[in-house]
């Protein structure tokens, strides 16, 4: 579907799956992510609140484009603390494909923030922290990145972050909804990251530059945006949130609509999968470590002892007896 490559738009939708993409006339690199049944699993599975979902599902939507457009091994993870109504929210996303994600949140706060009209996944999120952490695994060092959310929600707190530790000019995009079928109501969520990557720094650093970072003295309109990342970053924004989450319409179709004046490369389609990477044998290894005494602590009133994942809800039970 570029110039040079005549192959037709595909009208084949991909769920559950990253779509890396390129519009090289623009120095642009992005993702699509486009998530069905493994997000409509992971919320269903929590049973949690609509509000509470809906912030969940950006949260995913967002960790697999991270993860995925950092092409690194391993382990990706974020995660928010903040003083919201949801005050604590943790996403892995494991490569190449594994997606499992959790959310704490008061009841009675919700209850309060949607009787008062209140209860956007930005005032939900509140203010607080973001933090990203990229685990590659075996010796490599991890790597691990903070943010401020300021009330804002998570788009606005992952432009910050492109902005402030990447100085990568980006857009980042997220949407979650229900779509109602013959059998009921199912999660969807999607997401589109876009970032300006041409190969001279300079100008991606002058394309990064926020009104306020002009050296003193330098009159504001000595510096002007680059004109490419002006283009890019525009046609993102004009994608609307029906858009990302429509069943109806394939990755390639949404793309191509953004950027074909400009001619889109789209490459192979990445899945994902929720997948928790839980185990019998990592939760009995965790459960060795504590002492007799507080193991004998965790025993239920049915003689074992009980655990539950919270991010998959899966409980296992073991013999207290089997720790010797
Ligand atoms: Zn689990």
């Amino acid at each position: 579907m570029t110039g040079g490559d005549s192959r037709p738009v595909s009208d084949q939708t991909i769920d559950d799956a990253v779509l890396p993409f390129a519009v090289e006339a623009l120095d642009l690199r992005g993702c699509l992510v486009r998530l069905g049944p493994s997000i409509d699993g992971i919320l269903s599975r929590h049973g949690y609140p609509p509000p509470v979902a809906r912030l969940l599902g950006e949260a995913a939507a967002l960790t697999v484009l991270l993860g995925s457009s950092l092409k690194q091994q391993g382990r990706f993870q974020l995660q928010a603390r903040t003083d919201g109504v949801v005050d604590m929210i943790v996403v892995d996303f494991d490569s190449p494909d594994r997606l499992r994600a959790f959310a704490r949140f008061d009841a009675e706060r919700l209850a309060a923030a949607e009787a008062g009209g209140a209860a956007s996944s930005a005032q939900l999120l509140g203010a607080g922290h973001l933090g990203f952490t990229i685990d590659p695994g075996g010796a490599m060092q991890r790597y691990q990145g903070v943010v401020a959310v300021s009330g804002e929600g998570l788009e606005a707190a992952a432009h910050e972050y492109f902005h402030r530790s990447e100085q990568i000019p980006t857009l980042v995009r997220l949407a979650v909804g229900q779509i109602v079928t013959a059998g009921g109501p199912h999660w969807r969520a999607g997401g589109l990251i876009v970032q300006f990557l041409p190969e001279s720094y300079e100008r991606r650093r002058q394309a990064d530059l926020h009104p306020g970072d002009a050296p003193e003295g330098t009159p504001a309109h000595d510096i002007a945006e680059d004109e490419a990342w002006i283009e890019g970053r525009s046609h993102a924004a004009t994608v609307e949130d029906h858009e990302l989450i429509d069943p109806s319409l394939s990755g390639e179709r949404l793309l191509y609509r953004l950027y074909h004046e400009r001619g889109v490369r789209v490459f192979a389609a990445e899945e994902v999968r929720d997948q928790c990477r839980c185990s019998t044998d990592s939760i009995r290894a965790m459960l060795q470590r504590f002492t007799p005494q507080e193991r004998a602590d965790m025993i239920g009133d049915d003689g074992m002892i009980g655990v539950t994942c919270e991010f998959c809800s899966q409980k296992r039970e073991f013999d207290p007896k089997a720790f010797g």
